[in-house]
């Protein structure tokens, strides 16, 4: 019977594993590159609201401005709108939120941005965020008080209530692979621009299951503003100076998005690059240290999985060439690494540039292709 679960389990995942390629966000030859902008809320839902400043007036002001804005700025780009007026798709509030998900799935979005405005009883707490879908280790092993602070938000999901051994599930999971590392960039990139309007930055965060995200296929990301319970973001926020200007950093980080995109689908297929220049390399600058193959030491985890990927996968491009597969035990027992250390403290100076990719990269030790708990 063991048997028999096992091969039904690798029937059903190689499929997966073969699409997460096809799928990579490469638009296929022809096809216009293409950006959802999904104003939160609408009609019967204001989202937060001030006296009668609302949510989702501020929001969808904003989306109108960044469509404005690329249609000059990157005219090449198609642009759409989760709604255009004061309306929401479902009565629901976590189905009105699926259905923009399937919305932007349906015009093929390459990238999808959730606009929203944050609200707090604390009204000190100030400045933008960003939220990537991070169903890491921490969230599945989650508990249940905690997932239960969210299962009255209708815009998110309870981990409790997914069925994590469906099909469904699992291609969430081969999705988030894919597209985590530049959901992150792209959601850092939108903080850092915001920051320099004079906004706070609270920085990129995971570990909530926005209902939006989970249901997307392409890269999204759902960004808070600012505070509308803050009196100095309320008024920036609520200005037309500071709705353009946001709308402006947004812009800015969609066309760096699509740069980025459109980089590395032209630079496929240059894989033999690196070996082709070590040899010179090595005589020509001297700076760059050789690492010695360790059969065991220190090494950088990257990134965990539940499925074996190809190491060759373009998320892991900064590292091209230099991720290895250890091999662990649990859940995620796939572990993409980078370096082999001697020591802790030699892993710890390339785990800093390491996690400005990979946040949640760690150190792990390893013997032989394995890592073991030392
Ligand atoms: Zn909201």
């Amino acid at each position: 019977m063991r048997n028999l679960i096992i091969t039904l389990l690798v029937a059903l995942l190689i499929p997966v594993v073969a699409n997460a390629h096809q799928s990579a966000n490469v638009a296929p030859e022809g096809r216009k590159r293409v950006v959802v902008l999904d104003p939160g809320h609408g009609n019967p839902r204001p989202g937060k609201a001030m006296g009668k400043v609302r949510e989702a007036d501020i929001v969808l002001d904003i989306s109108k401005e960044i469509r404005r804005q690329l249609a000059t700025k990157m005219p090449d780009l198609d642009v759409y709108l989760t709604r255009h007026s004061d309306s929401s798709y479902h009565a629901n509030q976590n189905t009105d939120n699926r259905m923009r998900a399937e919305f932007a799935n349906s015009k093929g979005a390459d990238l999808t941005i959730g606009i929203h405005a944050n609200a707090l009883e604390n009204t000190k707490v100030n400045g933008c965020e960003a939220w990537v879908l991070s169903l890491d280790e921490a969230l599945m092993k989650q508990n249940d008080s905690r997932a239960n602070l969210f299962a009255d938000d209708g815009d998110a999901l309870n981990i409790n209530d997914l069925d994590t051994k469906s099909m469904g599930f699992i291609k969430v999971l081969t999705r988030q692979l894919d597209n985590e590392p530049r959901n992150r960039m792209f959601a850092q990139q939108c903080c850092d621009n915001i920051q320099k309007l004079g906004m706070g930055n609270l920085g990129v965060k995971s570990g909530k299951i926005w209902t939006m995200l989970y249901y997307l296929e392409g890269h999204g990301v759902l960004i808070e503003i600012g505070y509308m319970t803050n009196p100095k973001d309320f008024a920036y926020i609520t200005s037309e100076k500071g709705k353009k200007e946001i709308a402006t950093s947004i812009t800015s980080a969609i066309i760096s998005f699509f740069k980025g995109l459109d980089a590395i689908s032209s630079d496929d297929g240059v894989a033999v690059e690196e070996t082709s220049t070590s040899a010179s390399s090595a005589a020509t600058t001297p700076e760059v240290e050789e690492q010695a193959e360790l059969t065991s030491g220190y090494a950088i985890q990257l990134i965990s999985s539940t499925y074996e990927v190809d190491i060759r996968d373009y998320q892991f491009k900064s590292y091209k060439g230099r991720v290895r597969l250890l091999m662990s035990t649990g859940k995620y027992k796939y572990k993409y690494c980078y370096g082999s250390y001697a020591t802790r403290e030699a892993a710890k100076h390339d785990l800093e540039e390491a996690r400005k990719t990979f946040k949640d990269a760690y150190i792990v030790y390893f013997e032989g292709d394995k890592i073991v708990t030392k």
